[in-house]
Protein backbone atom coordinates (compact mmCIF):
# COMPACT_ATOMS: atom_id res chain seq x y z
CA UNK A 1 0.00 0.00 0.00
CA UNK A 2 1.02 3.51 -0.62
CA UNK A 3 3.00 4.73 2.35
CA UNK A 4 0.72 7.93 2.51
CA UNK A 5 -2.49 6.09 2.66
CA UNK A 6 -0.99 3.39 5.02
CA UNK A 7 -0.24 6.49 7.52
CA UNK A 8 -3.31 8.23 7.04
CA UNK A 9 -5.08 5.16 8.20
CA UNK A 10 -2.92 4.43 10.90
CA UNK A 11 -3.63 8.16 12.50
CA UNK A 12 -7.30 7.30 12.05
CA UNK A 13 -7.16 4.30 13.81
CA UNK A 14 -5.16 6.18 16.57
CA UNK A 15 -8.33 8.40 16.67
CA UNK A 16 -6.10 10.93 15.91
CA UNK A 17 -7.66 14.10 15.12
CA UNK A 18 -5.01 16.99 15.17
CA UNK A 19 -1.65 16.92 13.78
CA UNK A 20 1.61 19.26 14.54
CA UNK A 21 3.77 19.95 11.62
CA UNK A 22 6.34 20.82 12.98
CA UNK A 23 9.95 22.56 12.43
CA UNK A 24 12.67 24.41 13.60
CA UNK A 25 13.78 28.03 12.83
CA UNK A 26 17.38 29.20 13.09
CA UNK A 27 17.67 29.99 16.60
CA UNK A 28 16.55 26.42 17.17
CA UNK A 29 12.80 27.29 18.27
CA UNK A 30 10.41 24.41 17.60
CA UNK A 31 7.49 25.75 15.19
CA UNK A 32 4.63 24.30 15.19
CA UNK A 33 1.55 24.64 12.56
CA UNK A 34 -1.61 22.16 13.62
CA UNK A 35 -4.05 20.64 10.96
CA UNK A 36 -6.93 18.29 11.17
CA UNK A 37 -7.21 14.50 10.12
CA UNK A 38 -9.19 15.67 6.96
CA UNK A 39 -6.50 17.95 5.73
CA UNK A 40 -3.58 15.22 6.64
CA UNK A 41 -3.53 13.93 2.78
CA UNK A 42 -2.66 17.37 1.47
CA UNK A 43 -0.25 17.87 4.16
CA UNK A 44 1.12 14.81 2.90
CA UNK A 45 1.12 15.34 -0.93
CA UNK A 46 3.56 19.28 0.46
CA UNK A 47 0.63 21.24 0.07
CA UNK A 48 0.56 22.48 3.18
CA UNK A 49 1.57 26.54 2.95
CA UNK A 50 2.94 28.94 5.75
CA UNK A 51 3.98 32.74 5.48
CA UNK A 52 7.93 32.26 6.04
CA UNK A 53 7.69 36.28 6.79
CA UNK A 54 5.86 35.75 9.79
CA UNK A 55 8.72 33.44 11.52
CA UNK A 56 12.12 35.08 12.82
CA UNK A 57 14.88 35.18 10.56
CA UNK A 58 13.17 33.31 7.79
CA UNK A 59 12.81 35.36 4.75
CA UNK A 60 11.44 38.53 3.53
CA UNK A 61 8.20 39.09 2.66
CA UNK A 62 8.40 39.52 -1.04
CA UNK A 63 9.45 35.86 -1.02
CA UNK A 64 7.41 34.49 2.11
CA UNK A 65 5.31 31.76 0.94
CA UNK A 66 6.84 28.65 1.94
CA UNK A 67 5.76 24.69 1.75
CA UNK A 68 6.08 22.14 4.76
CA UNK A 69 7.24 18.57 3.52
CA UNK A 70 6.20 16.06 6.30
CA UNK A 71 9.02 13.31 6.71
CA UNK A 72 6.91 10.21 7.72
CA UNK A 73 9.11 8.36 9.41
CA UNK A 74 8.45 10.76 12.17
CA UNK A 75 4.80 10.30 12.57
CA UNK A 76 4.02 10.24 16.45
CA UNK A 77 1.36 9.88 18.41
CA UNK A 78 1.51 12.77 21.67
CA UNK A 79 1.25 10.39 24.01
CA UNK A 80 0.04 13.05 26.59
CA UNK A 81 -3.22 13.17 24.66
CA UNK A 82 -6.17 11.22 24.96
CA UNK A 83 -9.32 11.86 23.21
CA UNK A 84 -9.42 13.78 20.99
CA UNK A 85 -5.45 12.73 20.44
CA UNK A 86 -2.39 14.86 18.80
CA UNK A 87 0.08 13.43 16.78
CA UNK A 88 2.78 15.20 15.21
CA UNK A 89 5.10 15.21 12.02
CA UNK A 90 8.71 16.68 11.38
CA UNK A 91 8.91 18.57 8.51
CA UNK A 92 11.48 20.05 6.00
CA UNK A 93 10.92 23.66 4.17
CA UNK A 94 10.29 23.85 0.54
CA UNK A 95 10.35 27.31 -1.44
CA UNK A 96 7.28 27.33 -4.21
CA UNK A 97 9.88 26.33 -6.83
CA UNK A 98 10.07 22.75 -5.12
CA UNK A 99 13.54 23.29 -4.34
CA UNK A 100 14.89 22.95 -0.25
CA UNK A 101 14.56 26.37 1.46
CA UNK A 102 18.30 27.43 2.34
CA UNK A 103 17.11 28.88 5.92
CA UNK A 104 15.63 25.71 7.22
CA UNK A 105 18.33 24.49 9.73
CA UNK A 106 16.92 20.58 9.19
CA UNK A 107 17.79 21.31 5.10
CA UNK A 108 20.89 22.59 6.00
CA UNK A 109 22.26 19.18 8.41
CA UNK A 110 20.57 17.01 5.63
CA UNK A 111 22.98 18.76 2.95
CA UNK A 112 26.44 18.03 5.59
CA UNK A 113 24.85 14.54 5.49
CA UNK A 114 24.50 13.85 2.11
CA UNK A 115 28.65 15.19 1.98
CA UNK A 116 29.15 12.68 4.48
CA UNK A 117 27.29 9.50 3.20
CA UNK A 118 29.39 10.74 -0.46
CA UNK A 119 32.83 10.18 1.51
CA UNK A 120 31.23 6.74 2.45
CA UNK A 121 30.05 7.18 6.41
CA UNK A 122 27.42 7.55 7.98
CA UNK A 123 27.13 9.54 11.00
CA UNK A 124 25.84 8.84 14.78
CA UNK A 125 25.23 10.75 17.26
CA UNK A 126 24.19 10.18 21.13
CA UNK A 127 23.74 13.52 22.99
CA UNK A 128 23.37 13.98 26.74
CA UNK A 129 20.66 16.66 27.36
CA UNK A 130 21.61 18.11 31.01
CA UNK A 131 18.86 20.43 32.27
CA UNK A 132 17.55 22.23 35.77
CA UNK A 133 13.73 21.87 37.36
CA UNK A 134 12.99 24.68 39.31
CA UNK A 135 9.95 25.33 41.35
CA UNK A 136 7.32 27.79 40.59
CA UNK A 137 5.86 30.60 42.62
CA UNK A 138 2.02 31.22 43.03
CA UNK A 139 1.89 32.89 39.87
CA UNK A 140 3.40 30.18 37.74
CA UNK A 141 6.31 31.85 36.99
CA UNK A 142 9.60 29.90 37.57
CA UNK A 143 12.29 30.92 40.49
CA UNK A 144 15.22 29.84 40.97
CA UNK A 145 14.78 27.18 43.64
CA UNK A 146 15.35 23.78 43.51
CA UNK A 147 13.37 20.45 45.23
CA UNK A 148 16.33 19.59 46.38
CA UNK A 149 17.29 22.55 48.63
CA UNK A 150 13.95 24.77 48.50
CA UNK A 151 13.92 24.50 52.43
CA UNK A 152 10.51 23.76 53.39
CA UNK A 153 9.86 21.22 50.37
CA UNK A 154 13.12 19.25 51.69
CA UNK A 155 9.97 17.77 54.29
CA UNK A 156 8.05 16.78 51.32
CA UNK A 157 7.81 12.88 51.39
CA UNK A 158 8.35 12.55 47.67
CA UNK A 159 11.36 13.88 45.47
CA UNK A 160 9.61 16.26 42.94
CA UNK A 161 12.45 16.71 40.45
CA UNK A 162 12.73 13.01 40.85
CA UNK A 163 9.06 11.85 39.74
CA UNK A 164 8.75 14.26 37.17
CA UNK A 165 11.93 12.56 35.58
CA UNK A 166 10.20 9.55 35.91
CA UNK A 167 7.13 10.35 34.19
CA UNK A 168 9.45 12.12 31.35
CA UNK A 169 11.24 9.02 30.83
CA UNK A 170 8.04 7.24 30.47
CA UNK A 171 6.92 8.99 27.99
CA UNK A 172 9.87 9.38 26.14
CA UNK A 173 9.89 5.62 25.93
CA UNK A 174 6.17 5.45 24.30
CA UNK A 175 7.41 8.29 21.64
CA UNK A 176 9.96 5.60 20.71
CA UNK A 177 13.37 7.00 22.41
CA UNK A 178 15.34 3.89 24.25
CA UNK A 179 16.65 5.53 27.56
CA UNK A 180 20.01 3.92 28.19
CA UNK A 181 20.51 6.04 31.96
CA UNK A 182 18.60 8.85 33.79
CA UNK A 183 20.23 10.72 37.10
CA UNK A 184 20.72 13.54 38.59
CA UNK A 185 23.51 15.39 37.92
CA UNK A 186 25.55 17.27 40.17
CA UNK A 187 24.10 20.99 40.81
CA UNK A 188 20.78 20.65 43.30
CA UNK A 189 17.91 20.17 40.98
CA UNK A 190 20.07 19.89 37.60
CA UNK A 191 19.16 15.97 35.76
CA UNK A 192 20.57 14.50 32.83
CA UNK A 193 18.79 11.91 30.60
CA UNK A 194 20.52 9.72 28.31
CA UNK A 195 18.95 8.07 25.02
CA UNK A 196 20.34 5.84 22.36
CA UNK A 197 22.66 7.12 19.60
CA UNK A 198 21.45 7.48 16.14
CA UNK A 199 21.83 9.00 12.75
CA UNK A 200 22.86 12.63 13.12
CA UNK A 201 19.06 13.73 11.60
CA UNK A 202 17.42 11.60 13.78
CA UNK A 203 19.28 12.74 16.92
CA UNK A 204 18.35 16.20 15.97
CA UNK A 205 14.77 15.58 15.48
CA UNK A 206 15.14 13.76 18.93
CA UNK A 207 16.63 16.23 20.65
CA UNK A 208 13.80 19.10 19.60
CA UNK A 209 11.61 16.03 21.12
CA UNK A 210 12.86 15.83 24.04
CA UNK A 211 13.36 19.22 24.73
CA UNK A 212 9.57 19.86 24.50
CA UNK A 213 8.58 16.78 26.60
CA UNK A 214 10.53 17.63 29.62
CA UNK A 215 9.15 21.26 29.66
CA UNK A 216 5.90 19.63 29.22
CA UNK A 217 6.24 17.50 31.76
CA UNK A 218 7.97 19.55 34.11
CA UNK A 219 5.28 21.92 33.88
CA UNK A 220 2.57 19.12 34.98
CA UNK A 221 4.63 18.71 38.03
CA UNK A 222 4.04 22.52 38.70
CA UNK A 223 7.91 22.42 37.98
CA UNK A 224 9.85 24.67 35.47
CA UNK A 225 12.23 23.09 33.26
CA UNK A 226 15.39 24.87 31.69
CA UNK A 227 17.93 24.23 29.07
CA UNK A 228 19.67 27.44 29.88
CA UNK A 229 23.50 26.65 29.93
CA UNK A 230 24.44 28.10 33.47
CA UNK A 231 21.30 29.47 35.20
CA UNK A 232 23.22 29.52 38.77
CA UNK A 233 26.24 31.03 39.51
CA UNK A 234 28.88 28.91 41.84
CA UNK A 235 27.09 25.09 40.52
CA UNK A 236 27.36 23.42 37.52
CA UNK A 237 25.80 24.76 34.42
CA UNK A 238 24.24 22.25 31.82
CA UNK A 239 26.07 21.18 29.08
CA UNK A 240 24.87 18.80 25.90
CA UNK A 241 27.74 16.71 25.72
CA UNK A 242 27.87 15.22 21.51
CA UNK A 243 29.22 11.56 21.56
CA UNK A 244 29.62 10.51 18.00
CA UNK A 245 31.51 8.30 15.48
CA UNK A 246 31.37 7.17 11.72
CA UNK A 247 29.50 4.18 10.52
CA UNK A 248 31.02 2.88 7.33
CA UNK A 249 28.21 2.01 4.76
CA UNK A 250 28.91 -1.76 5.73
CA UNK A 251 27.67 -1.32 9.39
CA UNK A 252 31.55 -1.04 10.88
CA UNK A 253 32.50 1.80 13.29
CA UNK A 254 34.55 3.95 10.98
CA UNK A 255 36.82 4.77 14.46
CA UNK A 256 37.65 1.91 15.38
CA UNK A 257 41.40 0.35 14.62
CA UNK A 258 41.83 -2.78 16.56
CA UNK A 259 45.49 -2.31 15.41
CA UNK A 260 46.18 1.17 16.84
CA UNK A 261 48.03 2.19 20.05
CA UNK A 262 45.09 3.42 21.02
CA UNK A 263 42.82 1.27 18.92
CA UNK A 264 41.45 4.51 16.91
CA UNK A 265 41.55 4.69 13.33
CA UNK A 266 43.12 6.72 10.94
CA UNK A 267 39.83 8.20 10.19
CA UNK A 268 39.34 8.37 14.18
CA UNK A 269 42.45 10.92 14.42
CA UNK A 270 41.70 13.23 11.17
CA UNK A 271 38.09 13.67 12.55
CA UNK A 272 39.25 14.54 15.43
CA UNK A 273 42.22 17.35 13.90
CA UNK A 274 39.50 18.41 11.86
CA UNK A 275 36.81 18.87 14.92
CA UNK A 276 39.95 20.63 16.93
CA UNK A 277 41.16 22.68 13.79
CA UNK A 278 37.62 24.32 13.62
CA UNK A 279 36.75 24.18 17.13
CA UNK A 280 36.74 27.85 17.35
CA UNK A 281 34.88 28.54 14.13
CA UNK A 282 32.64 26.67 15.41
CA UNK A 283 31.21 27.66 19.01
CA UNK A 284 29.19 29.91 18.10
CA UNK A 285 26.60 27.44 16.86
CA UNK A 286 27.36 24.77 19.57
CA UNK A 287 27.40 27.50 22.05
CA UNK A 288 24.93 30.33 20.75
CA UNK A 289 24.00 32.78 24.09
CA UNK A 290 25.37 35.39 25.84
CA UNK A 291 24.88 32.96 28.90
CA UNK A 292 26.63 29.87 27.36
CA UNK A 293 29.77 31.40 28.02
CA UNK A 294 29.44 31.69 31.74
CA UNK A 295 29.28 27.89 31.68
CA UNK A 296 32.47 27.51 29.78
CA UNK A 297 34.74 28.26 32.79
CA UNK A 298 37.45 26.29 34.95
CA UNK A 299 36.62 23.64 37.43
CA UNK A 300 32.61 22.21 36.45
CA UNK A 301 33.85 20.04 33.95
CA UNK A 302 32.85 21.79 31.50
CA UNK A 303 35.67 22.50 28.73
CA UNK A 304 38.17 25.63 28.57
CA UNK A 305 40.62 24.67 26.45
CA UNK A 306 40.90 23.17 22.75
CA UNK A 307 43.08 20.11 24.02
CA UNK A 308 41.91 16.24 24.03
CA UNK A 309 42.20 13.66 26.87
CA UNK A 310 41.71 10.02 26.52
CA UNK A 311 40.13 9.87 29.75
CA UNK A 312 40.27 13.51 31.55
CA UNK A 313 37.09 15.69 31.77
CA UNK A 314 38.28 18.98 31.68
CA UNK A 315 39.51 18.97 28.12
CA UNK A 316 37.09 20.11 24.84
CA UNK A 317 37.26 16.40 23.78
CA UNK A 318 37.20 13.33 25.75
CA UNK A 319 37.74 9.69 23.83
CA UNK A 320 35.42 7.76 26.05
CA UNK A 321 37.03 4.08 27.04
CA UNK A 322 34.77 1.66 25.45
CA UNK A 323 35.72 0.26 21.81
CA UNK A 324 34.46 -2.01 19.45
CA UNK A 325 31.27 -0.94 17.73
CA UNK A 326 30.99 1.96 20.93
CA UNK A 327 34.22 3.59 19.79
CA UNK A 328 33.25 7.60 20.06
CA UNK A 329 34.57 10.69 20.35
CA UNK A 330 32.47 12.97 23.22
CA UNK A 331 33.01 16.96 22.57
CA UNK A 332 31.91 18.44 25.85
CA UNK A 333 31.44 22.44 25.14
CA UNK A 334 27.84 22.21 23.25
CA UNK A 335 25.07 23.02 24.82
CA UNK A 336 21.42 22.44 25.06
CA UNK A 337 20.78 26.35 23.90
CA UNK A 338 22.18 25.51 20.22
CA UNK A 339 20.06 24.35 17.42
CA UNK A 340 20.96 20.67 17.21
CA UNK A 341 20.27 20.79 13.37
CA UNK A 342 22.87 23.78 13.08
CA UNK A 343 25.27 22.09 15.77
CA UNK A 344 25.30 18.80 14.20
CA UNK A 345 25.73 20.30 10.68
CA UNK A 346 28.90 22.53 11.82
CA UNK A 347 30.65 19.64 13.72
CA UNK A 348 30.11 16.68 11.28
CA UNK A 349 31.83 19.54 8.34
CA UNK A 350 34.42 20.01 10.87
CA UNK A 351 35.23 16.13 10.92
CA UNK A 352 34.62 15.97 7.45
CA UNK A 353 37.56 18.46 6.79
CA UNK A 354 40.16 16.85 8.94
CA UNK A 355 39.72 13.65 6.59
CA UNK A 356 39.51 15.35 3.39
CA UNK A 357 42.56 17.12 4.56
CA UNK A 358 44.15 14.32 6.52
CA UNK A 359 44.58 17.08 9.56
CA UNK A 360 46.54 15.37 12.44
CA UNK A 361 45.03 16.23 16.23
CA UNK A 362 47.99 17.63 18.62
CA UNK A 363 49.10 15.17 21.54
CA UNK A 364 46.82 14.44 23.75
CA UNK A 365 46.71 15.72 27.43
CA UNK A 366 46.59 13.64 30.43
CA UNK A 367 45.69 16.11 33.14
CA UNK A 368 43.37 18.50 34.59
CA UNK A 369 43.75 21.01 31.93
CA UNK A 370 42.22 23.88 34.34
CA UNK A 371 44.78 24.77 35.57
CA UNK A 372 47.52 24.55 33.02
CA UNK A 373 50.43 27.42 33.24
CA UNK A 374 50.56 29.36 30.05
CA UNK A 375 53.90 28.38 29.24
CA UNK A 376 52.91 24.86 29.15
CA UNK A 377 49.68 25.74 26.76
CA UNK A 378 52.54 27.73 24.61
CA UNK A 379 54.77 24.69 24.55
CA UNK A 380 51.82 22.18 23.36
CA UNK A 381 49.96 24.93 21.00
CA UNK A 382 47.17 24.71 23.53
CA UNK A 383 44.52 27.36 22.44
CA UNK A 384 41.62 28.40 25.05
CA UNK A 385 37.99 28.96 23.03
CA UNK A 386 36.21 31.74 22.52
CA UNK A 387 35.81 33.53 25.97
CA UNK A 388 32.20 35.20 25.21
CA UNK A 389 29.48 35.35 22.21
CA UNK A 390 31.12 38.29 20.28
CA UNK A 391 34.80 36.48 20.13
CA UNK A 392 32.91 33.55 18.80
CA UNK A 393 31.14 34.89 15.87
CA UNK A 394 34.70 36.81 15.14
CA UNK A 395 35.95 32.96 14.82
CA UNK A 396 33.28 31.97 12.96
CA UNK A 397 33.29 34.86 10.36
CA UNK A 398 36.66 33.87 9.69
CA UNK A 399 36.31 29.94 9.47
CA UNK A 400 35.01 29.25 5.51
CA UNK A 401 34.43 25.64 5.74
CA UNK A 402 31.92 26.33 8.91
CA UNK A 403 30.29 29.22 6.96
CA UNK A 404 29.92 26.26 4.01
CA UNK A 405 28.34 23.89 6.03
CA UNK A 406 25.71 27.07 7.56
CA UNK A 407 25.22 28.34 3.83
CA UNK A 408 25.03 32.41 3.18
CA UNK A 409 21.24 32.54 4.54
CA UNK A 410 21.72 31.04 7.81
CA UNK A 411 25.09 32.21 8.63
CA UNK A 412 24.19 36.14 7.85
CA UNK A 413 20.48 35.78 9.98
CA UNK A 414 22.13 33.76 12.96
CA UNK A 415 24.90 36.56 13.30
CA UNK A 416 22.52 38.89 13.23
CA UNK A 417 20.81 37.45 15.75
CA UNK A 418 23.24 37.08 18.14
CA UNK A 419 25.34 40.70 17.68
CA UNK A 420 21.92 42.22 18.45
CA UNK A 421 21.77 40.55 21.42
CA UNK A 422 25.10 40.98 22.24
CA UNK A 423 25.13 45.08 21.80
CA UNK A 424 21.54 44.69 24.41
CA UNK A 425 23.51 42.26 27.00
CA UNK A 426 26.49 44.68 26.48
CA UNK A 427 24.46 47.85 27.51
CA UNK A 428 22.76 46.55 30.33
CA UNK A 429 23.80 47.56 33.84
CA UNK A 430 23.99 44.53 35.73
CA UNK A 431 23.32 43.92 39.51
CA UNK A 432 27.49 42.68 39.59
CA UNK A 433 28.23 46.09 38.60
CA UNK A 434 26.03 47.75 41.00
CA UNK A 435 27.53 45.21 43.86
CA UNK A 436 30.79 46.20 42.59
CA UNK A 437 30.70 50.29 41.89
CA UNK A 438 27.96 52.06 43.36
CA UNK A 439 29.45 52.47 46.47
CA UNK A 440 33.12 52.30 45.67
CA UNK A 441 33.24 55.41 43.30
P1 LIG B 1 29.18 9.89 29.82
O1 LIG B 1 30.08 8.76 30.22
O2 LIG B 1 29.94 10.98 29.16
O3 LIG B 1 28.32 10.37 30.99
P2 LIG B 1 26.71 8.78 28.78
O4 LIG B 1 26.74 7.34 29.15
O5 LIG B 1 25.89 9.69 29.63
O6 LIG B 1 28.23 9.29 28.70
O7 LIG B 1 26.23 8.96 27.26
C1 LIG B 1 26.86 8.32 26.21
C2 LIG B 1 26.13 8.58 24.91
O8 LIG B 1 26.93 8.08 23.82
C3 LIG B 1 24.78 7.83 24.79
O9 LIG B 1 23.84 8.68 24.17
C4 LIG B 1 25.14 6.66 23.87
O10 LIG B 1 24.04 6.13 23.14
C5 LIG B 1 26.14 7.31 22.95
N1 LIG B 1 26.95 6.37 22.15
C6 LIG B 1 27.34 5.11 22.45
N2 LIG B 1 28.02 4.56 21.42
C7 LIG B 1 28.07 5.50 20.43
C8 LIG B 1 28.62 5.53 19.11
N3 LIG B 1 29.26 4.49 18.59
N4 LIG B 1 28.44 6.66 18.39
C9 LIG B 1 27.80 7.72 18.90
N5 LIG B 1 27.28 7.74 20.13
C10 LIG B 1 27.40 6.66 20.90
MG1 LIG C 1 26.42 11.47 30.87
MG1 LIG D 1 27.33 8.46 32.20
MG1 LIG E 1 26.31 14.93 32.58
MG1 LIG F 1 29.50 13.05 28.85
Amino acid sequence: MDQKIALIERAKEMDVEFIHLQFTDILGVMKNVAITIEQLEKALDNEIMFDGSSIDGFVRIEESDMYLRPDLSTFVVLPWTNYPREARLICDIYKADETPFEGCPRNTLKKVLQEAADMGYIMNVGPECEFFLFHTDEKGQPSLETHDNAGYFDLAPIDLGGNARKDMTVILKQMGFEIETSHHEVAPGQHEIDFKYADALTTADNIMTFKMVVRLIAQRHGLHATFMPKPKFGVSGSGMHINMSLETLDGKNAFYDEGDEMKLSQVAYHFLGGVMDHAKGFTAITNPTVNSYKRLVPGYEAPVLIAWSASNRSPLIRIPAKRGNSTRIELRNPDPSANPYLALAAILKAGLDGIKNKIEPPTPVTSNVYHMEEQEMKEKGIEYLPGNIYEAVQWLSKDAVIKEALGDHIYEKFVDAVLYEWTEYSRYISQWELDRYLRKF
